[in-house]
This record gives C-alpha cells, structure tokens and sequence, in this order.
C-alpha cells in the first residue's frame, strides 16, 4: 500500500497572480454590497440596458474607469442617472440586488411536540 510520493511541485500556492480574478470579483461584490447598504448605489431595476464599449467613465461599484478595451453596461434608471458598470460589475450588482430585493427566507421553527 505504499503510495507514490505526492509531488510536491504540483501544489503550488501563487500569491497574487492566480485566482486574481475571483479574488477581485469578490473584492467588488462586497464594495457593491457595502455601497447598497449605504444607498450610494440603488437596487432599481433597470429600465433599459445598454452594453458597448467603454468610454473611460467610472463604473459606480467599484470606481474603476471603463476603458475602451472593456465592456460598459449602462442601467437606465427610473431617475435621471445613468449607471455605469463594467461587464463583470454589473452582474455582481444584478445578482446582489436579487438578494438583495429577497427577504431572507425566514426558519419557521414547528413547536410541535409529539406527545
Ligand atoms: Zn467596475
């Protein structure tokens, strides 16, 4: 039952390269969060949704400017504001909103006792 040493090369923990994307993303999603708590960002449902190329405007979750070489998604608000997001922002906001908007579901404790 001797196994084969494992090899130890193949475990690699690299710092800050890899995994950076997940890592920002969730960087971002709770800045999102934070800034929705706070109501400097709005959970309205957008009106319209448009997506082209940056302009180099900031994206309102994470501050960033939208460069040409990325996506900007525009939310057309009820209001006079347009929000702009990068690609990958915008989805982390639509899906925080969704929690967002959700009530936690509540735990019904049953105090029924059997006998
Ligand atoms: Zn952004």
């Amino acid at each position: 039952m001797a196994e084969p040493p494992a090899d130890a090369g193949s475990v690699r923990e690299i710092p800050d390269r890899a995994g950076d994307e997940g890592a920002v993303s969730e960087d971002i999603r709770a800045m999102i969060r934070e800034r929705i708590a706070a109501g400097a960002l709005p959970c309205e449902r957008c009106r319209a949704v448009w997506a082209g190329p940056g302009v180099g405007m900031p994206c309102v979750a994470c501050g960033r400017p939208i460069l040409p070489t990325e996506i900007e998604f525009e939310c057309e608000q009820p209001g006079p504001d347009l929000l702009r997001f990068h690609q990958a922002c915008y989805l982390l906001w639509e899906d925080e909103c969704q929690h967002w908007a959700t009530p936690p579901p509540e735990t019904v404790h049953t105090t029924e006792r059997s006998h």
